[in-house]
C-alpha cells in the first residue's frame, strides 16, 4: 500500500514541461524540511496500486502522463506502481529532491536539490547521478555546482514567486540556466 496525498489533474507548473497537462499523484511525507515547503502532503490515504491506477483513470481519461510527486517520492515508488502504470500506459515523471535512488525505468526524473537550503532539517546529501531536468529553487547562494550537474536542462526558479527580479538577473549574469516560473500560482491553478 501507497500513502498517497492526493492525485489530481492540472497543468505542470514548472520547468521544461511548463503548460502540458499532467495528472500528480502527491506522495505523502517528506525526509527533509525546507523552510519554504508550502505543500501540505502530510494527510494521507492507503492505496494500491490498482486503485491508484484506476483514480487517475477516472480523474483523467484521456492523459497519459503522471507525474509522482510528494513530499519525497522515492520514499515510497518502487517497480510495482511504476510497471503498473507502465503497464496502464503512462509516462511516468518524477520531481525529487535526490536523496534517495528511484526505480528503474521511470521516465523524466526532475531533480530539485535541497541540499544548499538554510536551516534545512534532515541530510539533504543528493546521491542521484543524473536526471533530465534539475530545479534549483534560488536564494541567492551559490548554484554553480549544480550547473554542472548532469542534466539536460538546468532551470533556475524564483523562490515562491519572491525573488524573481534576483533570480533573473542571476541568468543573466550565468547563461548556462534557464528561467522556470511556478506558473500554476500565476494562474491561479493548482
Ligand atoms: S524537499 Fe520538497 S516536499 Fe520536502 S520539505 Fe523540502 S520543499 Fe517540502
Amino acid at each position: 500500500m501507497y500513502r498517497i496525498n492526493e492525485i489530481f489533474y492540472s497543468l505542470q507548473g514548472e520547468g521544461y514541461w511548463t503548460g502540458t497537462p499532467v495528472v500528480f499523484v502527491r506522495m505523502s511525507g517528506c525526509n527533509l524540511r525546507c523552510p519554504f515547503c508550502d505543500t501540505d502532503h502530510v494527510r494521507f490515504q492507503e492505496m494500491d496500486e490498482a486503485q491508484i491506477v484506476s483514480d487517475i483513470l477516472r480523474i483523467a481519461p484521456n492523459c497519459r502522463r503522471v507525474c509522482i510527486t510528494g513530499g519525497e517520492p522515492s520514499l515510497q515508488l518502487d517497480l510495482p506502481l511504476s510497471e503498473a502504470l507502465h503497464r496502464a500506459g503512462f509516462r511516468i515523471h518524477v520531481e525529487t529532491n535526490g536523496t534517495r535512488p528511484l526505480p528503474e525505468g521511470i521516465d523524466w526524473v526532475t531533480l530539485s536539490p535541497k541540499a544548499d537550503v538554510p536551516d534545512l532539517v534532515g541530510n539533504g546529501t543528493v546521491v542521484l547521478e543524473k536526471a533530465d531536468e534539475i530545479k534549483v529553487v534560488y536564494l541567492g547562494n551559490d548554484v554553480e555546482r549544480w550547473a554542472r550537474f548532469p542534466a539536460t536542462w538546468h532551470f533556475l526558479q524564483p523562490c515562491s514567486c519572491s525573488n524573481t527580479r534576483e533570480t533573473v538577473d542571476y541568468i543573466l549574469s550565468h547563461p548556462g540556466w534557464r528561467l522556470s516560473l511556478q506558473t500554476h500560482k500565476y494562474l491561479n491553478i493548482r
